[in-house]
């Protein structure tokens, strides 16, 4: 894939805040894609951590378009080739980044991630061997470390997304924050929600009454059509209460209360087979988009067992089958976002020529069997 001159703005105003190790580890990116801490919020405070000499590295290797600390097998950005070409940038920010040739950021973050716990109601094989849940001391640790670096943390935040660690009603410490936060005291903010939905119930989404009015984007990892495959993949989930849950965001959505609803789907070798029927599900429900993502290995699998999950590398033994079901027309449905997939989907154009190939090869089969028959 050709990167050059292509930019990626998220490193000079993007901060995914983790707990490992007993550090406030920081990401500039997805972990997974751009697996590179930039240091300890929990130490060093917001500053020291925002313009640190690693984190201004990575905003160079965006400058001169080498991507160098970036997975790009992973990127979805870089397997969508969605990146923006540095000569064809219309957003003023992204214009103004270009300058910062030293790597320097005079503003805060603009994009937060809170994913500093790992509480879940769900232990799904993908991300964790079993049930998570944060003790007292430690919900004491990080709710105390974060009421000491928001108020720096807050001062350019335009999104803010929680979170990708766990589930954020699971969680007491997020579920508190969403339930307490005024809101109206910062009107220009968004936040987005990451959650496997169960717990997300209409009664739920009322206690958020403060945040009404910043909610914006609600996206549900759900990685199943049918409860089957979804009881495994989804260990702990409830299928009917988040078939309901949905419905009921739906409508909240219809009434102008969330921007954007949408369905995730990581895929693996127990779900593939239902990426169409998924699609089918997200129209069904009436949802925005429906997104399908790569499984990633977060250390819960060992090389073998990974190797079995993993339907998109070449070598796995189900590989041409995945190859067929993303040529499903359903997969090509506008509510489609393809994210790192893109490159097994085909577009509509080389769909209709392989099926052209394909007749081709089913005429000529059919003109020998004809000659055959009649010799
Ligand atoms: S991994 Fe992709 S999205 Fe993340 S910083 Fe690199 S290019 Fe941008």
């Amino acid at each position: 894939m050709d990167l050059k001159n292509k930019f990626c703005p998220k490193p000079f105003e993007y901060l995914d805040i983790h707990f490992v190790e007993g550090e406030f580890r920081c990401y500039v990116c997805c972990p997974t894609w751009l697996p590179v801490s930039v240091g300890d919020i929990g130490k060093g405070g917001l500053e020291a951590v925002w313009n640190g000499d690693l984190i201004k590295e990575i905003r160079k290797s965006m400058l001169n378009s080498s991507f160098l600390y970036c997975d790009k097998s992973l990127c979805p950005e870089i397997q969508a080739g969605t990146l923006h070409h540095k000569d064809y940038i219309y957003k003023s920010d992204y214009k103004e980044y270009l300058n910062y040739e030293d790597g320097q950021v005079p503003h805060g973050p603009k994009i937060v991630y809170f994913s500093e716990d790992r509480t879940c109601n769900l232990a799904c094989p993908s991300c964790r061997k079993d049930y998570i849940t944060l003790n007292d001391d430690l919900f004491d640790h990080l709710k105390g470390t974060r009421d000491k670096f928001l108020p720096d943390l807050m001062k350019d935040v335009e999104n803010l997304n929680i979170c990708s660690s766990g589930d954020p009603f699971s969680s007491r410490l997020y579920r508190e924050f969403l339930f307490q936060f005024e809101g109206d005291q910062y009107p220009k903010l968004k936040i987005n929600l990451n959650t496997n939905g169960v717990l997300l119930t209409p009664e739920v989404f009322q206690k958020m009454s403060g945040i009404h009015r910043n909610l914006s984007q609600i996206f549900i990892s759900i990685d199943a059509a049918k409860e089957e495959s979804y009881n495994i993949v989804r260990k702990g989930g409830q299928w009917q209460k988040l078939l309901d849950n949905i419905s009921g965001l739906v409508q909240f959505r219809k009434k102008g209360l969330i921007d954007h609803l949408q369905l995730d789907f990581v895929v693996q070798d127990h779900n593939y087979r239902e990426m169409p029927a998924f699609v089918k599900l997200g129209r069904s429900l009436g949802v925005d988009k429906v997104y399908f993502q790569r499984i990633s290995n977060w250390g819960t699998f060992n090389d073998q067992e990974f190797a079995k999950r993993d339907v998109l590398s070449p070598s796995h033994p189900q590989h041409l089958h995945f190859l067929d079901v993303c040529r499903h027309p359903l997969m090509r449905d506008k509510i489609v976002k393809k994210g790192n997939l893109s490159s097994f989907i085909p577009k509509a154009q080389r769909e209709k020529f392989y099926q052209f190939l394909k007749s081709f090869k089913f005429l000529r089969r059919m003109r020998k069997r004809v000659l055959e028959i009649s010799r």
